[in-house]
Formats: structure tokens, C-alpha cells, sequence
């Protein structure tokens, strides 16, 4: 027998509100395999995307079965990352506006399908983790993430920990407030960095910008003058070929991130900033004027002992962190 059919396996699952994404990995983190995503139909409600995730990691399991040689015994558990607010000691979704869920005890209905010891995270706490495990904050001892998509979410490692604060609301950096008067937020609150910085926002300021034909762009032509069909994406399209209009909001954009960031300069004097997302697509139209934005706000000591990086794990961040989190919840360290 070769030593891989004696690797013990932990699964992890990154449900969002678009796809779930499933992969195995060794439980030292050295093998990724099967690594899987299927849309989340959400419209299937709670129950139902709970049987479409007990099936990928079924098929997960089998597969790596197959591949390997190991038995289902030697699969350790199962780390499932969640969209939040949520209550890790009991297992629950609180609330998953983009998935329509209330209250939902998802880690025992993993567990009791599965017959697998199972933990639950935040969704945006486990990309952190998995970028510091595996990705662009390795080697890091305090970091800041921050995952850029329909919403912003946020995750904090300190001293090499996942931070969970009180009730595991700790992290919620998309809804630090930057403007007192600002942009109203799904979250209820005024001025959210997520109301001017996530993908969705970013659409909604070129919108803006566009109606009130402020500049020549491309950008209408690009979505064929319906301009409900812009998304953050054509914003970044059009940037890098050129268009004006759209840098200007790749710039405010990175000024609103920037001023994010250098508030979480200040707070936590993190090593590494790690931010992943689609918005990274932006590139340097992004992180450039970001930093200065970052040097303009925060200390300069801060300043100078943080890196600010995009994220090098597109895809599997979430599922890395969900076998990561396992770890330290259910095994007791990394
Ligand atoms: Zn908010």
C-alpha cells in the first residue's frame, strides 16, 4: 500500500449565494482534490440547498475514495462556510438575506445526512483563513480580508487566530461606516463601505454616473444602452481599455476601500491586508491609488508594516478556509 491510502481527509463547502463549491484536502493541507462548484438555487429553499450540498460532498467523498484508495473512515469531517449573521455553537443561520434563510441549523443537517463531525463559519472568515493558510497572507500573524462581491464581507486573524468576537459577529467591515449621511445599505445603516465598494455598488455609481451623461464612456455601448445590464465587471472591461468615466469609479472606488482599510490600520495594525473578490480584476487601476489613499488616512508606522495584496486563491479561498476552520474548531488548532 502506498502511504496516500493512509491520508485522513477533511471536506470543506463554501455555500454562496450564486454556487457551492466543495473540495477535499489532506488534513495537513498538502493535497487538494476534487475541488467542485454547482449553482446554489436558491429558490429551493433551505432544505433543498442543503440536499445539493450533502450530494456535492457525497460526490466529493466518492470520488476522492476512488482517486486514493482511503476509506470513508479516513474523512475526519466536513467544514461548511455559511453566509452570516450566524451561531457557530449552535450551528445556525440567523440570517442569509441573499439565500431567503431564517434560522436554519444547516451544520446538523450536514452532520446528521453526512454521519460527519461538521463545523460552521462565516462564509468571508473562512477566505481569510484559507488566503492566510494557503494563499496571499501566508506567513502572516494579524490580517485583515476583505471578499469584494455582491456584498463586502470581512474576516480577522489575530495572533494567528480566526477572530469571532462576542457572538461571532466580528469581521462585519462592509458595514463600517464612512459617510454619516451616506448611502442607504441593504443592513438597514447609512454610509456602509459596502453602499459604495461592492460589486453591486460599483454598478449602481456607474449607473448614476451614466444618466446624468456626465463624460463620453463606452460603457453604453458595451451593454447596448440598457444600462440595468452594467455590472461591476463592465466598469473594470471599460477601465483598462481606456474609459474614462469608468476609472474615475475604479478611483473612488479604491478611495472607499482605501479609507476602509486605513480605519482597520488604525484599529488592528495588521501585517497583511488580503483583498479578493471580483473587483480585484481591476488590478493595479485599483491598488494603486488604494495604498495612497491607505498613506493619506492611516499612521505611518501602520502604514509601513502592512502589505496590501489581492487574493491568490479565486475560487477556493472559501473552501481552503472551511478545512481550516474545521481545524481549529473541531481539532483544536492548525
Ligand atoms: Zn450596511
Amino acid at each position: 500500500m502506498s502511504s496516500h491510502e493512509h491520508q485522513q481527509f477533511i471536506i470543506g463547502v463554501d455555500l454562496g449565494g450564486t454556487n457551492i463549491v466543495a473540495g477535499a484536502m489532506t488534513v495537513d493541507g498538502t493535497r487538494h482534490l476534487n475541488i467542485r462548484s454547482i449553482p446554489t438555487n436558491a429558490s429551493l429553499g433551505d432544505e433543498g440547498v442543503a440536499d445539493r450540498m450533502v450530494t456535492l460532498v457525497e460526490e466529493v467523498i466518492r470520488d476522492t475514495m476512488q482517486q486514493t484508495g482511503v476509506e470513508r473512515s479516513d474523512f475526519v469531517g466536513v467544514g461548511v462556510g455559511a453566509p452570516g449573521p450566524l451561531d457557530r455553537e449552535k450551528g445556525i443561520v440567523l440570517v442569509a438575506p441573499n439565500l431567503g434563510w431564517q434560522n436554519f441549523p444547516l451544520r446538523d443537517r450536514m452532520h446528521d445526512r453526512l454521519s460527519l463531525p461538521t463545523t460552521l463559519d462565516n462564509d468571508a472568515n473562512c477566505a481569510t483563513f484559507g488566503e492566510w493558510w494557503q494563499g496571499a497572507a501566508r506567513g502572516g500573524r494579524n490580517v485583515v480580508g476583505l471578499t469584494i462581491g455582491t456584498g463586502i464581507g470581512g474576516g480577522l486573524i489575530l495572533n494567528g487566530v480566526l477572530y469571532h468576537g462576542a457572538s461571532d459577529m466580528a469581521g462585519e467591515i462592509g458595514h463600517t461606516t464612512i459617510d454619516l449621511n451616506g448611502r442607504h445599505c441593504k443592513c438597514g445603516n447609512y454610509g456602509c463601505l459596502e453602499a459604495y465598494a461592492s460589486a453591486s455598488a460599483i454598478a449602481t455609481r456607474a449607473r448614476e454616473v451614466l444618466v446624468r451623461e456626465e463624460g463620453e464612456s463606452s460603457i453604453p455601448a458595451m451593454v447596448h444602452g440598457r444600462f440595468e445590464d452594467i455590472t461591476a465587471q463592465t466598469v473594470y472591461d471599460a477601465a483598462k481599455a481606456g474609459d474614462s468615466v469608468a476609472n474615475e469609479i475604479v478611483r473612488d472606488t479604491a478611495r472607499y476601500l482605501g479609507a476602509g482599510v486605513a480605519n482597520l490600520l488604525n484599529i488592528f495594525n495588521p501585517d497583511t491586508v488580503v483583498i479578493a473578490g471580483g473587483v480585484t480584476a481591476a488590478g493595479d487601476a485599483l491598488f494603486v491609488p488604494l495604498r495612497a489613499e491607505v498613506r493619506r488616512r492611516a499612521f505611518g508606522p501602520a502604514v509601513r508594516a502592512v502589505k496590501i495584496v489581492p487574493g491568490t486563491l479565486p475560487g477556493s479561498a472559501g473552501v481552503v478556509g472551511a478545512v481550516a476552520s474545521f481545524k481549529q474548531q473541531y481539532l483544536g488548532g492548525m
